[in-house]
């Protein structure tokens, strides 16, 4: 097969450029085998499988991919990329997925799952680590669901498991904020 020949069959849908320039994975190597799907922990509340995602992509189906749960349902474990025949990095894709989205300015249709990300990023901007109980503090003011998983919280802070201050260290905070400000200035350039 020629290089011709491989073009007329590859599609590459402007959304497969896009998530190419945001994770760097080329999804028309996928030959959708489903071994990604078979292995994936939270396919099971996705509304389309980790498979059925990168097909969507290659077909650039903008709405059908921006608006599903499917990224925002996966727990990053990574799984899908290690048993992926192709090296398809699905994983980055479903980073890829929620950046694009929000960049678009689409609501997350699980709006939970992006508050707890909000949360996790504003403690490590702060602190320069994770502040668990400010997280969850914060995660409850997003939500407002106030009492949910309270009981498990005070069984951990019993056990020692929660601090309830966070650990400071100038040093730690000041290379987090550079870190935070190179990843911004990255992100306008690509977006420019
Ligand atoms: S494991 Fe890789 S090649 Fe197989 S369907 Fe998933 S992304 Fe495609
Ligand atoms: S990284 Fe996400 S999509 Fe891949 S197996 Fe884990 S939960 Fe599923």
């Amino acid at each position: 097969m020629n290089e011709s020949t491989i073009g007329l069959v590859t599609p590459t849908s402007e959304l497969a450029r896009a998530f190419k320039l945001e994770s760097g994975v080329d999804v028309n190597l996928c030959f959708q085998c489903n071994k990604c799907t078979a292995g994936c922990p939270t396919s099971y509340a996705m509304d389309y499988t980790p498979a059925q995602l990168i097909h969507a992509v290659r077909l650039g189906l903008d709405d059908l991919i921006l608006h599903s749960k499917t990224m925002w349902m996966c727990a990053a474990c990574e799984t899908c990329t290690t048993r992926c025949p192709q090296d398809v990095d699905i994983a980055k894709v479903m980073d890829a997925a929620k950046i694009i989205a929000r960049r678009r300015g689409i609501q997350p249709p699980v709006p939970g799952v992006a508050s707890f990300y909000r949360s996790g990023l504003t403690t490590i901007r702060l602190f320069g680590r994770m502040y668990e109980v400010g997280m969850m503090m914060m995660l409850k003011m997003l939500t407002r669901d106030f009492f949910k998983d309270m009981g498990l919280g005070m069984k951990m802070m019993r056990k020692g498991k929660l601090k309830m201050l966070p650990s400071l260290s100038l040093g730690r905070t000041i290379a987090t904020w550079r870190l935070f400000s190179r990843v911004k200035k990255k992100e306008k350039r690509v977006t420019r």
